[in-house]
């Protein structure tokens, strides 16, 4: 059986005190039987971290470096300083990554890897874009992101790492997939987890992004391959996350 698990996706939101404030209101409230996790900027990632030491509360980065450890890498944090901090969760290769750093998939794939070196809970994002959307490409557009993730790390990865589908026509636009549209896909991808190792698809949680709201996240977290939710803009408000987060009970 498979947790759920639901996450939120601050972006480049908030203020030391917000992100006080916010969490300190999620752990409050948290529900039980789910996995919950927030990601805020990795500056704010150290002291919440702290804050909440020896709760249930999951705390991520949204982004690490492909490269292990110090270096001359400017503006990059390995994941290393993340688990140093207190984080035990990084997101690799969201789509804004992709879109407006250029992030290659095979980037993607080493940051995955890097996670998993240093112990770290990877989720990696796949989705598609709108036109590809259009034009019938999601499961060609999934398998190749995989694909580069699977290629660099194999199949034992998922042991521990999660995946993400986020089609990016849906995330901070308002439009969701339909449940049964999202669960189709899902069910495509637990199939290419399938292809090299069953038992390992059958384990491996796959989150849903995209505008889930606490009025669609029951529906959405109902289809029987959707595990939780990768959540950006109802992530930051406390009780749209734990209403969220309660509909995946
Ligand atoms: C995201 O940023 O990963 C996301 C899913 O955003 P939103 O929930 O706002 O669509």
């Amino acid at each position: 059986m498979r947790k759920k698990l639901v996450a939120g996706n601050w972006k480049m939101h908030g203020s030391r005190a917000m992100a006080r404030e916010l969490v300190d209101a999620i752990v409050k409230d948290m529900p039980e039987g789910v996995d919950v996790l927030v990601c805020p900027p990795a500056v704010y990632i150290g002291e919440l971290a702290a804050r909440h030491a020896g709760t249930a509360l999951g705390v991520g980065a949204q982004d690490c470096s492909e490269h292990a450890g110090q270096g001359a890498y400017t503006g990059d944090v390995s994941a290393q300083m993340l688990a140093d901090v207190g984080a035990t969760w990084v997101i690799v290769g969201h789509s804004e990554r992709r879109q407006l750093h250029g992030e290659p998939d095979d980037m993607v794939g080493r940051k995955f890897a890097a996670a998993l070196a240093t112990g770290l809970t990877p989720i990696v994002c796949v989705g598609e874009t709108r036109e590809e959307h259009e034009a019938g490409r999601a499961h060609e557009v999934i398998e190749r992101q995989l694909g580069a993730v699977l290629a660099i790390n194999g199949i034992e990865a998922f042991h521990k790492g999660l995946i993400a589908y986020e089609p990016i026509w849906a995330i901070g636009t308002g439009l969701t997939a339909s449940p049964d549209k999202a669960q189709k896909i899902h069910s495509f991808i637990r199939s290419q987890l399938a292809k090299e190792d069953a038992n390992i698809a059958r384990l491996t949680r796959v989150l849903y992004g995209g505008s889930v709201k606490p009025a669609n996240a029951a529906e959405l977290f109902a289809q029987p391959d959707v595990d939780g939710g990768l959540i950006g803009g109802a992530a930051l408000a406390a009780s749209d996350f734990l209403a969220i987060c309660a509909a995946a009970r």
